[in-house]
Parts: C-alpha cells; structure tokens; sequence
C-alpha cells in the first residue's frame, strides 16, 4: 500500500507501551506500524532522538464565550492554532445554553462559532444555565447529537449557577440517556456573601477573589455533587479540582465504587496564591475560579495524578485580555476597583502538553501517564476512544513529537494564542513540540506553526463508557 506519510524511527509512547517502530499513514489514519516501512512516494519525517506521544486531547475550553461582560480573546481560529502549535490536536469546547434559551439552541450557536474556523478537530459539551423540569427531555437529543456530556455550576449565583435541584434533574436523565453530568465545584451561595463583605471592608485587589473561595468552598460543593450523582445513580466528572480536601472526597468516592471521575490543570499544579500578590494589578492575570492555591496544596495533586484519583489534566482555557487591546472584547481591566469584576479564566491551551512532558523530565510523572493524562484518559472518558487518544491502526494520524533534548522558555511573545499575556512567562521547559500532526495533516514543522492549516472536524462522540469503534475495546473507568 502506497502510504502518504511514514514517520520513521519513532520512539512511541503510549498509555501503556513504549516501542520503536515506523509509523505509516494513509488518508488520514494509522494504517501500520512496523520496522522497515516501505516509505517511496511518501512524506518522511525521520523521528530519530524524539519521542512521539499521541496528539494532546484537551476537553476543557472556552472558546469565542462571552463572560463577565468581556468575550474571550482566542476563538476558535486562535485557540486551536495555539493547541496545535502546543501539540494538542482535538478538543472538546463548552457550548453554553443562556437562560430561558433551548438546549438546542446552545448547540447551534456553537457549531457557528466553530465551524470553518478550529483547525483541529472539536467536540462540544453543553453547560446547562435553566433547567426546569420541563426541559428535561431535551437533554436526550443533544446527547443523540454526539454530545453526551453536560455542566452545571454551583458556582456564579445569578449567572451561571445551578440550584441542586436542576443538578439533580440533570444527573438523573444521564443516567438514563448515556450522558454524563460535569460540575465546576463552589458553593456559589458562600462566595456571594464572603465578595459582598469584602467589597464593603474596602478590599477590592485581585487577591480577593482567592480569599473569597477558600478550600472548604470547594471541598463542600465537591461532596455535595458526588452525594446528587450516588442518589441520582449517575456518573460525575468534576471539572478543575484543585483542593486536596476535594481530593480527598474523590478518593472516598472512588473506595465505595462510584463513577466519580476527576480532572485537573497545569496552573493547579505550577501557580499559586502568590501569583495574586504580585504588584499592582498583576494578580488579575490569575484570577480564575476555583482560584490559584496556597503554595504545597500542589503536592496533593501530583500525588493524586499518580494514584489516578485525578484522570485528566486539562487547560480551562478562557482567555481574557489583561491590557484592553479591542474595545468590542474587553478584558481583565473591568475590575481594576473590584476584584468581582474581573473575568475569570487565563489562557493555556498551547502550553499544556509542554508543562506537562516538563513533568516528565523532572521525575514528577512517567512518560505513560503524560499519555494516560492528556490523551487517552481523556478519549475513554468523552467517547472519542476507538478514533483519537492513543497511537495505534485504524486511529486517527493525531501525533505529536516533542524533543527532549532542547529547552523552550514560554512567552506571550511567542505563543500563538491571541492574548496579550501568558500565566507562565519566562518559564523554562525541558522540551520543544517539534513536529504536529493532526489526521495526518503536518501543522507543525520543526516548531513553527504551518501557514497551510487544515480544517477541523466536529466530532460526534459516544455516549458514556462507549467507544467510537466498536472494535476497540470498551474502555474502563478511569
Ligand atoms: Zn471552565
């Protein structure tokens, strides 16, 4: 078979094996992998001394969302050039039903904002804001639609924020329609109050907003979602944890046997409440909720990554501009007298799979469960498995090669996402992400960004616990 890429001499990594072989691609799919590879009249890339992982899945962004009163900096053109320029290639961005607006609607608004622009391929979830009884049974068609995954928030009262009743409603028809419900864990009713007085007390700075959602504000809403799915009999995935008392809330879950799935962020990881004293109005670059932790709340969470009480890291990036560059977007400056008014959320799509190989070479995880964590944990767990999430045949060509051997300082200079900062300037990472390919499509070559990008694809998952093809196998709980 006359193949269309051969990558040659590949030191592949996955969840589970490492080997080295050549890989053979043929209309945008894995067709084999084996030694000696007949490569003539295909494009070769020779793989010698890198290492090459699965493309990065990242199943948490806010694309092109309006928040706060700003809209995000990145939408779907910048934001999945940036993760393709960082090694990612398939995302899952949250659509967002706006109060007394269908479900469907959520959807459609979305599939506008994506289609023709993400260069990579995309799934959405759905965040649910009004969900009276009545609504319910929407539900099922979104999930039909190959979106099986919806949010709810405890948090942001009069925004966001779900009742526990609606929280409920929800758990109850995923567990009936093949869905799965993900909770973003604050007790909105606490932080209401906590900003409220700390406003009235003059407190205004940016690191306020930490101090108005103290660990407990998580670690409360975390038990209370996983109590809501145990009796709505429900899986749950909870999205962005940071606290170890939310941890350990997972773990206890995990012992009794329930589906309770957890996932994390590299800014969870390697920022802290520091980061909000820093000078003048710097800290508004951090202000993200659950906000950034006290300093050795971290090691908790590396430990959790290596046990798998967490399956996933994740970016939740949301990007908002810290200097007001474009009128029409607005950004962090909305809050420059109050913290409250800050638009939540930092950019990191393009720097996750760097912070986090950088983990590997300090000994901080193995090279399987950088895999396991940014790709096929996130594959098994969203229905994308059978098509994207490791590296073997019938896969879709979704590959990245990262060298281990030079280093890369990050910087808003550089990146690629269209945000005026970056959370992590100035540091240094043990790796570069050399060469991207997304089903097959070369859209990094020797670290630049390609000037010919492909199209992404929307990708309809499968429901819960399911795979894409039937011939892999059903993926277990993770
Ligand atoms: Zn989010």
């Amino acid at each position: 078979m006359a193949l269309d890429l051969v990558i040659k001499n590949a030191d592949i990594q996955t969840a589970s094996d490492r080997f080295t072989a050549d890989i053979g691609v043929k209309d945008e799919v894995i067709v084999e992998i084996g030694r000696d590879l007949d490569a003539a009249g295909a494009k070769v890339i020779d793989a010698t001394g890198m290492r090459v992982v699965p493309g990065g899945i990242d199943v948490h962004t806010h694309l092109d969302m309006p928040f706060m009163g700003a809209l995000t900096a990145d939408d779907f053109k910048t934001g999945t050039e940036g993760a393709a320029a960082g090694g990612t290639t398939c995302l899952v961005d949250f659509a967002i039903q706006a109060p007394g607006e269908s479900l469907q609607t959520g959807v459609d608004n979305w599939h506008k904002k994506a289609d023709g622009k993400s260069v990579i391929d995309y799934g959405f979830h759905l965040i649910i804001t009004d969900l009276p009884e009545s609504r319910v049974p929407e539900m099922d068609a979104i999930v039909e639609q190959g979106i099986p995954s919806f949010k709810l928030f405890m948090a942001y009262k009069g925004a966001l924020m779900s009742e526990d009743d609606a929280i409920f409603r929800a758990m109850r028809q995923s567990a009936k329609n093949g869905g799965m419900v993900s909770l973003h864990c604050e007790n909105g009713h606490t932080v209401e109050l906590m900003v409220k007085e700390a406003l009235e007390n003059g407190n205004t700075s940016p690191e306020w907003h930490a101090l108005t959602r103290p660990l407990a504000c998580e670690a409360e809403a975390t038990n209370r979602g996983i109590a809501l799915a145990e009796m709505a009999g429900s899986p749950l995935y909870v999205v962005h944890l940071t606290a170890e008392e939310a941890l350990d809330a997972v773990r206890r879950a995990k012992r009794k046997g329930l589906p309770v799935i957890a996932e994390t962020c590299p800014q969870y990881l390697y920022l802290s409440h520091e980061d909000y004293q820093r000078e003048g109005f710097e800290g508004a670059k951090f202000v993200m909720s659950p906000p950034l932790r006290p300093k050795g709340n971290e090691r908790a969470l590396w430990s959790g990554l290596n046990d798998g009480t967490i399956s996933t890291v994740a970016t939740d990036h949301c990007s908002f501009c810290f200097e007001l560059r474009d009128g029409s977007k607005m950004g962090k400056v909305l809050g420059k007298d109050d913290f409250s008014k800050i638009p939540n959320g930092a950019p990191g799509i393009e720097n996750r799979m760097q912070l986090m190989w950088d983990a590997v070479e300090k000994g901080k995880i193995t090279p399987s469960k950088f895999v396991e964590l940014t790709a096929t944990n996130p594959a098994k767990i969203f229905g994308l498995y059978g098509k994207k999430g490791t590296i073997a045949i019938g896969f879709d060509a979704d590959i990245t090669i990262i060298d281990p051997s030079t280093k890369y300082t990050i910087s808003a200079k550089t990146h690629h996402m269209n945000v005026d900062y970056n959370p992590y300037e100035g540091r240094e990472v043990e790796c570069t992400i050399k060469e991207v390919f997304m089903r097959g499509h070369h859209m990094v070559e020797n670290g630049k960004l390609s000037s010919k990008l492909p199209k992404g694809q929307f990708i309809k998952r499968a429901k819960y616990g399911k795979t894409l093809d039937s011939k892999t196998l059903e993926p277990a709980l993770v």
